[in-house]
Order: C-alpha cells, then structure tokens, then sequence
C-alpha cells in the first residue's frame, strides 16, 4: 500500500539544501506501483513534481501538490561480444552505476563519474562531461505513461537530445516517468581523454597507458577541485548552460571581447558561460546568503540559509549583466520550481 505524506521537508531532497515543503509526497520503488498512485483520480490530476536526486532543482517556493520521489532500484547486464547491455532502475544514484560499470570494465561512462543525481533523470536532462554525452551511450528506457498508465520505451532516436535537452522537457514535458533505463557500453577499453584536464592529470600521475578506472578517477579527482560539494555547500552545479550562437554573431562579440573562450560545436559556436560571468566580476562573490563559487562561476551556491528566491534573483542579476556586457541572453539549465 503507496504512502501518501503531508506537508513533507524537501530540504534533505535537493543538492541546493533549500528549505521548502511538500504538500503531499509519495515515494515509488517498484514501477507497478506509479499504476497504482496513478489509478486514484485524485493524484491523475494533481500537480505533480518528479524527483530523482533533486540535484538539478532550485526550489522558489512550496511545492503545492505531489512529489513523485522515484526510487526504483537494481542493476544488470547482458555481454554480446564486444558490446554489453546495461539496464538500471530509475531511482539509482548515477556514480552507483558508473562504480558498477567501471569495476566490470565496461567502458563510455567514466567520463561522467561522480556527476550527483539519478539514472532516470540521466536522459531528461542528457547529461554530459568530459566530452561525453549520455545520447552516446543510451539504449532505450522504459517509462510510465501518466495518461494511458500503460509503460512505453524511447529509443534513442525517439528522445530528441540535444545539448541537455530532451523530449521529456519539451513536447513530452511531464508526461512520463522513467522507470529504467538501457546502456549500450563496451566491454573493450575504448577511452576519450581528448577533453579538459584529463589527459594532463594522468601524465602528472605518470600513467601513459590508461584504463577506464584511470580516467574515472581523475575525472573524479578533478571534479572534486573544481565544483563545491553539496554535502557541505549546497549547488545544483551549472547554474546557465553554455549558450550556442551562430558564427556570424561570434564574429561580432568576438571583435569586441578577443579573449572569449569559445568551442566549435555542430550547430555554431559554444560560448564558456562561467568565463564570461567571471569577466563581469562575479566569481567567488557572496552575497547574502548566497553568491557563487570560488573556482568556478557557473555554480551558484547557498552559504547555509539561502532561500530558492534569493538564488533566483542573483540568478537574473548574473544573466543582466552578462547580456550587458556580452549582448548573449544566459539560460538557466537548473529547473526553477
Ligand atoms: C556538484 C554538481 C555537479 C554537476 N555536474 C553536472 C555535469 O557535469 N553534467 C551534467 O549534465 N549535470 C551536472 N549536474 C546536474 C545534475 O547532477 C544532473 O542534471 C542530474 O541528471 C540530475 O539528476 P537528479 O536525479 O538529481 O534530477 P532532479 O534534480 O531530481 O530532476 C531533474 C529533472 O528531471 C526530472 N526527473 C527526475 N527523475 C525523473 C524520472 N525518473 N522520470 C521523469 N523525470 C524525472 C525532474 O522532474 C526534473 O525535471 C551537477 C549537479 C551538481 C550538484
């Protein structure tokens, strides 16, 4: 029988750490029973919040309806030669399934070790580091349809990715809810250390021929040193996302600010957010209870008793002065509630 709690903290559920209530919450950890939540009218038209591990959530106020928080557990695989099919519960903490995957040897997820969250929240969101992209690696996933209470899968081609995009956050918003999902990794050590600092930590370690637990750990290593750790600091990491412009526009801010970090992406270039928010002074600045981080801008943290209104309105501080400063229009890759 499902437990439907009133009035529940949502504190300990968001990396940000912020203080705000639920009005009623239930947790799922087995998919049949979202059939059974879902056959009661009253919770069919409820407003509705789906909660992995709250790490990319900045809560503004209450939420005035039910959190949904997925819990559904359990990892296998299935070896075909060199390929190999890995499918995790929902509710799995994402680095639970990279350690897993890592320990077996199965390679194309290191590079987005110890990214906090879970596994169902992995294809909504298409999470990437390291110049990985879980569209790289993404079978299938089975999820709930809210409106027929039937389970349905999405391949890869049917999620529509794009740069932590998805159809679960656009055509298909709220819709449905991800149960599992499928990996299709390798069981050969094909790695990519083409990106970042990677490359430059394992020869600092002196490793010259490097395995995929190598590269996990010194992208774990490195991703310790640079983003705050939200058990003590609480963050939701990049606060904007990295905003892609036409190169015709890239000339234009590129004559004024030389200096402007910048990649060459498919569809345009990609401009370094947290550079420019660092060239409008921002880094390490506090304010409030709020501010961002030391080592880099993009996060914005909560010093201890920030409200979800505050961030939200450094938030929008931040995007005013960078369009001043840079004409590009900041969007915000954490979900505002
Ligand atoms: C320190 C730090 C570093 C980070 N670094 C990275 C990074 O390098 N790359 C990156 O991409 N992200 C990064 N993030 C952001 C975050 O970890 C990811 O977006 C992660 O996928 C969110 O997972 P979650 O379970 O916490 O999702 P939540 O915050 O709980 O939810 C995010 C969204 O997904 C929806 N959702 C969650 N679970 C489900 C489900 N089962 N079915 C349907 N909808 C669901 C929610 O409704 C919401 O819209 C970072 C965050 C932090 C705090």
């Amino acid at each position: 029988m499902l437990q439907i709690h009133e009035n529940v903290s949502l504190k300990n559920f968001n990396t940000f750490g912020i203080e705000a209530y639920a009005r009623f919450f239930v947790e799922i950890n087995h998919k049949e029973e979202l059939q059974e939540l879902f056959a009661d009218p009253q919770w069919k038209k409820a407003t509705r919040l789906v909660l992995g591990g709250g790490s990319n959530m900045l809560f503004t106020q209450n939420f005035d309806g039910l959190v949904i928080k997925i819990n559904i557990r359990g990892i296998e695989h299935r070896i075909n030669h060199d390929e190999v099919i890995v499918e995790s519960g929902a509710g799995e903490s994402w680095n639970n399934l990279v350690n897993y995957c890592v320990n077996w040897g199965f390679a194309g997820i290191e590079n987005l070790s110890l990214i906090p969250g879970s596994v169902g929240a992995s294809p909504i969101q298409n999470i990437g580091a390291y110049g990985v992209e879980l569209k790289d690696v993404f079978e299938s996933c089975e999820a709930f349809e809210i409106s027929t209470g039937s389970f349905v899968h999405f391949n890869n081609s049917e999620c529509g990715f794009g740069y932590r995009e998805s159809i679960f956050k656009q055509a298909k918003k709220g819709q449905y809810i991800v149960c599992n999902v499928k990996f299709k990794l390798s069981t050969q050590q094909k790695i990519n250390i083409s990106y970042g600092a990677i490359s430059t930590e394992l020869e600092k370690n002196g490793i010259h021929n490097p395995s995929i637990k190598d590269v996990s750990r010194v992208v774990s290593e490195i991703r310790v040193s640079k983003l705050p750790d939200p058990s003590t600091i609480g963050n939701a990491g990049s606060f904007f996302k990295n905003p892609v412009i036409s190169k015709e526009k890239f000339h234009e801010i590129h004559a004024q600010h030389p200096t402007i970090v910048h990649f060459i992406v498919e569809n345009g270039i990609k401009l370094a957010a947290g550079w420019m928010i660092e060239q409008c002074d921002w880094k390490g600045k506090v304010v409030g209870e709020t501010g961002t981080w030391k080592n880099q801008a993009l996060v914005l943290v909560n010093h201890g008793k920030a409200t979800g209104k505050e961030v939200y309105a450094l938030s929008e501080e931040i995007i005013q002065s960078v369009k001043q400063k840079f004409y590009i229009e900041l969007e915000r890759e954490v979900n505002i509630i």
